[in-house]
């Protein structure tokens, strides 16, 4: 059997965490078992809040690693596949099926490393400890429990990874060969809530300025004052890392220090996702307003899905949007939300083993700081650790990262091969 085989065999068990269904977690958590006997044996194995796995592998006296990864999967109601996401097909070099890069390839990856390891009788230099969430894609507290578990066993990891980055070739303007991206923060999500209140009443007789006229105003202006754009540590680390593969004029200009500053602003500019880097983003998500045809709204409301960028703090982006929205009749309301991570460091020990483990793999690429704007449960371990790692080790195509979460999602084999070679590196570095 081979990797993607065993791939196959985890995609064919449908873990969707938007419809649980405890019984399709309890055949995944068996399969594996029966995938990796050396795993199934030596490895101590504890259920974490109703389906999350945590597999320790006890190590010598190094810090300990944390392997993160998530055993659920979004559904694939309404999309149009060219194979059955669930069966696992392995075609032209490649698998298909859903969870192929998002996140069962990891778990694949991480978990065929550990077996051969553990079949060449390598002791790591650490515990390892690999914690599979099972309900990620529904925000849920797998992971979150098995951190504070691990907290509370006074476990302070050396080095964290989950997913995030990946090996990416040509999607960086002017950038040439393969590149890593490994984040280093990813950034916080809250909702806001706007509300508009004018006097209700009879459609028939309309004031000057209704409910929902005042909300549509309000929206607008938030819409063309986006958030302050700014070079923030990451990014600055980011625009350094590439500079040798960077044409030389645009090199200097990137990377010198005296242009730092300018770096946010520009690629706040180019918008879309060199400006969510920079830059607190604002997505207006749902409105609401009326109750019949005929009668006057007495208020309009709207939620707004904000991005918190590192630097930027909660209160302040609140504080923010209500001088942009400036009418006493809108209200600004922080519904729930957290803030941006911490920082992890690009340097260090952790740092090294995470450059000669991506060397191992993909010789080629060159490792590359930078923000993941997604959330992911790597978040949890922020406060433990100064090292946490948003990084899939696979090459994937711009096709490949578009398909995630959409139809005919999939991994090239030798990308999950490469995967497996950089957990082993990443495992047995000190
Ligand atoms: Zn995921």
């Amino acid at each position: 059997m081979t990797a993607a085989s065993r791939l196959a065999a985890l995609i064919a068990v449908r873990t969707i965490s938007a419809a649980p269904d405890p019984a399709a977690l309890e055949t995944l958590h068996q399969r594996i078992r029966d995938l990796y006997p050396l795993v199934a044996d030596r490895l101590e194995w504890e259920t974490v809040g109703g389906g999350a796995l945590l597999l320790t592998w006890r190590g010598g006296a190094a810090e300990p690693t944390v392997l993160m990864a998530h055993l659920d999967v979004v559904p694939v109601a309404l999309q149009r596949w060219s194979a059955d996401p669930f069966e696992g097909r392995i075609e032209e070099g490649a698998v298909i099926g859903r969870g192929a890069l998002d996140d069962k390839g990891a778990v694949v990856a991480i978990l065929d490393a550990v077996e051969s390891l553990l079949a060449e009788d390598v002791v790591p230099p650490g515990d390892v400890h690999l914690c599979f969430g099972h309900d990620e894609e529904v925000a849920g507290s797998g992971a979150r429990t098995i951190a504070a578990l691990l907290r509370e066993r006074g476990v302070r990891p050396g080095l964290v990874i989950d997913e995030g980055g990946a090996v990416v070739t040509g999607m960086l303007p002017g950038v040439r060969g393969p590149i890593a991206v490994v984040g280093l923060a990813e950034k916080g999500v809250a909702t806001v809530r706007l509300t508009a209140r004018a006097e209700g009443g009879h459609a028939s007789v309309p004031p000057r300025r209704s409910a929902p006229g005042r909300l549509a105003a309000a929206l607008l202006r938030v819409e063309r004052h986006p958030q302050p754009a700014r070079t923030n540590p990451v990014v600055a680390r980011m625009a350094a890392a590439l500079g040798p593969r960077l044409h030389p004029a645009v090199r200097a200009v990137v990377t010198a220090r005296a242009a730092r500053p300018l770096l946010g602003p520009a690629l706040g500019r180019i918008g879309g996702t060199a400006g969510a880097l920079v830059r607190t983003t604002v997505a207006v998500t749902r409105l609401s307003a009326g109750t019949a045809d005929n009668v006057l709204a007495a208020e309009a409301g709207a939620v707004l899905n904000v991005r918190l960028a590192p630097g930027d703090r909660l209160d302040q982006v609140v504080e923010r949007i209500r001088r942009t929205v400036r009418d006493p009749d809108v209200a600004v309301a922080l519904v729930d939300g957290h803030e941006a991570s911490p920082v992890s460091r690009a340097d260090g020990p952790a740092w090294e083993r995470m450059r000669a483990a991506i060397r191992a793999a993909y010789p080629a690429a060159l490792l590359v700081p930078y923000v993941m704007v997604q959330a992911s449960d790597a978040r949890w371990f922020a406060a433990d650790c100064d090292a946490v790692y948003r990084f899939l080790p696979f090459a994937i195509s711009a096709e490949q990262l578009a398909a995630i979460h959409g139809p005919d999602e999939s991994i090239d084999v030798a990308a999950l091969e490469a995967g497996v070679t950089f957990f082993r590196a990443l495992i047995t570095a000190d």
